[in-house]
């Protein structure tokens, strides 16, 4: 698919997905595998949606995260997001409601009506509904990457904090401007009083202590090394990517403001610095359980407990700050911890990774389709794209060659395949920290590996 379909033009492309999902939820039998020769019954079924936020929508039937309903959880409305933080009073979406909208909308007779439904419901149909087993409600996840690294820890230093690289850092205290922040049509108690020009927290006396403690911080190995603080401010469209916001945000910015801050308590425990670090603590404290490998019942009230008491500060430390959807959303994603379990098995920098290597890919324009007819029945076929199949036997050519170099063990032979050998071994050992390492799939990399004992197909 070359670029961002536009709406409902999802539907196309999802069309094709569902017609073989709908082939796999009743059973499809390959005649042939590479462990059962005589064939095999498949069952598959689409568990999870797992993207961002403008693509889950998208694809689940959701309006975006700017609609009136822009939560794909529960149907609070926009311009309650600042000052409803209670969970328990957000009406809670329902499957058969969304289900009758999303076919209202489909039977929409113009593109006008198509609207006006829209604009009432924020729901419009996907092709996902013709699945009997899928809730779009609950089996649209929310991705631990673009959600906490980048709608939390991004957005709070980047937007909330701020970083100024030409003055000094102040309290961050807000000032009234033309333009009236949402939070505040309707101050809530816990609202501070505006006192002075508004300052950036993170000047550039903050951030040359961090970096000073950042020359003195040894990361595990298995981390990447964030950049130097002169390059955290958005410039040019260069931004931080999540990994580095996470090494960032998580370690260095936690111990140059504790180490700074701190002592504030002593003195003054309401003094607006500690009130600040505090509330950034809250954030970290939560994400910190939520990218853990491993949930329980106490973690997930201490996870809920923290992002909330996150929220409720951020609010009163930053009444001029519109609280952002994503923001929202880390309270529902202590429903998926309950419901899937720990993150990591559904997170996305592996994906985001695939969508680059897709990008980079010489296509030469050709979208191209194959016909393979290994179903049981030859009415059926599965049409696959030629980009995928160069893949698959790209990476069958990979397995089946690293199995064959390894059993090498004619000297002449290992001579004239050095070259190859060595090349294959640099890969192996190229720079996998990070959210690569994060993953599960780290385990194809490593080196201890046996390539030996994984089944692989040869193409023709
Ligand atoms: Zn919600």
């Amino acid at each position: 698919m070359s670029g961002n379909p536009h709406t409902h033009e999802i539907n196309h492309p999802l069309k094709i997905l569902v017609d073989q999902l709908l082939d796999f939820w009743e059973g499809v039998f390959y005649t042939c595998t590479a462990d059962h020769p005589l064939g095999r019954n498949v069952l598959l079924a689409l568990i999870l949606v797992v993207c961002d936020t403008e693509a889950a929508h998208q694809v689940s039937g959701f309006g975006s995260h700017s609609a009136t309903y822009f939560c794909r959880r529960c149907k609070l409305m926009k311009s309650q997001i600042g000052q409803n933080f209670d969970p328990e009073a957000w009406p809670r979406r329902d499957l058969e409601e969304h289900r009758a909208q999303a076919l209202r909308w489909l039977n929409a007779s113009s593109e006008a009506e198509h609207q006006s439904f829209f604009e009432t419901s924020s729901i419009r149909y996907t092709e996902l509904l013709r699945l009997p087993y899928f809730n779009p409600i609950t089996m649209t996840t929310f991705d631990d990457m673009h959600m906490g690294l980048l709608g939390l820890i991004d957005t709070h230093i980047s937007d909330v904090m701020q970083v100024d690289h030409s003055n000094n850092g102040g309290e961050g205290q807000p000032v009234i401007s033309g333009k009236r922040p949402s939070n505040l049509h309707h101050p809530s108690p816990l609202t501070a009083p505006w006192m002075k020009t508004p300052q950036k927290i993170l000047g550039k006396d903050v951030l040359k202590e961090i970096a000073k403690d950042m020359k003195q911080t040894i990361l595990p190995s298995w981390m990447s090394p964030a950049p130097h603080p002169s390059l955290w401010a958005r410039q040019g469209g260069e931004k931080l990517s999540a990994e580095e916001w996470k090494v960032a945000g998580t370690i260095h910015v936690p111990i140059t403001l504790i180490s700074i801050w701190g002592y504030h308590y002593e003195k003054e425990p309401q003094s607006q610095f500690f009130q600040i670090l505090l509330n950034y603590l809250h954030m970290v404290h939560a994400l910190c359980i939520l990218f853990l490998r491993e949930t329980s019942a106490p973690l997930r009230v201490e996870y809920r407990t923290r992002i909330l008491d996150y929220l409720h500060s951020l609010r009163k430390l930053f009444p001029d700050f519109s609280i952002k959807p994503n923001q929202h959303y880390s309270v529902h994603a202590v429903e998926d911890l309950e419901n899937l379990g720990p993150g990591h098995a559904r997170s996305t920098p592996v994906w985001e990774r695939d969508n680059g290597d897709l990008q980079e890919m010489n296509s030469n324009r050709r979208r191209g389709t194959k016909l393979i007819s290994n179903f049981h029945s030859v009415t059926k076929y599965t049409v696959v794209g030629e980009l995928e199949v160069t893949r698959m036997k790209t990476y069958c050519r990979q397995g089946n060659l690293k199995l064959v170099l390894d059993n090498i063990t004619d000297p002449v032979l290992l001579e004239d395949f050095g070259e190859a050998i060595d090349a294959l071994q640099a890969m192996e050992l190229e720079d996998h920290r990070g959210m690569f390492s994060g993953t599960d799939l780290s385990a194809w990399t490593s080196p201890d590996r046996d390539f030996k004992k994984t089944p692989t197909v040869i193409l023709l």
